[in-house]
């Protein structure tokens, strides 16, 4: 089996699902006591938001990057970066490192194409969203992106940083959420991504009619599927 390297902590919360799913997955395919072999670097989140609000990308690559590194030499086989908006970053981290980097957004777009989806709606932060890396990185899989309206992009955005990341699930921002998701379905949306790995703790498959892709699932199936390949 190989090891999983983890850059989490963006949020927390997502990471600890990060941890859950990777290890239920390889129990569930091995068996027995089972259990994933991984490397997780958690980051203080605060730190990273506080630099994503000024726009200094290159210092988060930076950071990612030099991470990666130290988890690389502490035996990692791959690297996953836990979070779809520092993807932003993906190809400096990738840069600095000698073993792949999982990405999400790939990932994502194999399933996406698995279930002949060509326009999906997303929602994520407004740096997912509104920021090229996320839709180009969809439009080279030959999958369009249609996103929400301005005042809704700002709604996502507020309830991933003011609840999700903190734990805090809200009845009320869920039923707007879905309002959003249905005013996507009306752009032609034929899926929905939860591009943003803390969205799956408010929104279920069973709460839309179309297929949802949850981008936190995807990212470690991926990984365990790297993981457990000879
Ligand atoms: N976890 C979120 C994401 O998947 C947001 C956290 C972040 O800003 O990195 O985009």
């Amino acid at each position: 089996m190989k090891t999983i390297g983890l850059l989490g902590g963006m949020s927390w919360e997502s990471t600890a699902e990060y941890y859950r799913i990777i290890n239920e997955l390889v129990s569930k395919k091995l068996g027995g006591l089972h259990s994933a072999k991984c490397l997780l670097y958690s980051f203080d989140f605060d730190e990273i938001t506080e630099k994503q609000k000024a726009g200094k990308w290159d210092e988060l690559g930076e950071i990612l990057g030099e991470m990666a590194v130290k988890l690389e030499k502490a035996g990692a086989d791959m690297i996953l970066i836990c979070t779809n908006t520092m993807h932003k970053v993906a190809d400096d981290v990738q840069g600095m490192i000698n073993v792949p980097l999982v990405s999400i957004i790939d990932a994502t777009a194999e399933e996406i194409k698995e279930k002949g989806v060509g326009k999906a709606g997303l929602l994520g932060t407004r740096f997912t969203m509104e920021d090229n890396f996320y839709r180009d990185g969809l439009e080279s899989h030959g999958i369009e992106a249609v996103i929400p309206e301005r005042d809704d992009r700002v709604f996502v955005h507020n309830v991933i940083f003011g609840e999700l990341c903190k734990g805090i699930i809200k009845k009320e921002s869920k039923k707007r959420f879905l309002e959003i998701i249905d005013s996507l379905l009306d752009q032609g949306a034929e899926g929905i991504i939860l591009g943003c790995t803390e969205i799956p703790l408010l929104i279920k498959q069973e709460d839309v009619e179309v297929p949802v892709f949850d981008t936190t699932y995807i990212h470690a199936k991926k990984a365990v599927e790297l993981a457990l390949k000879n």
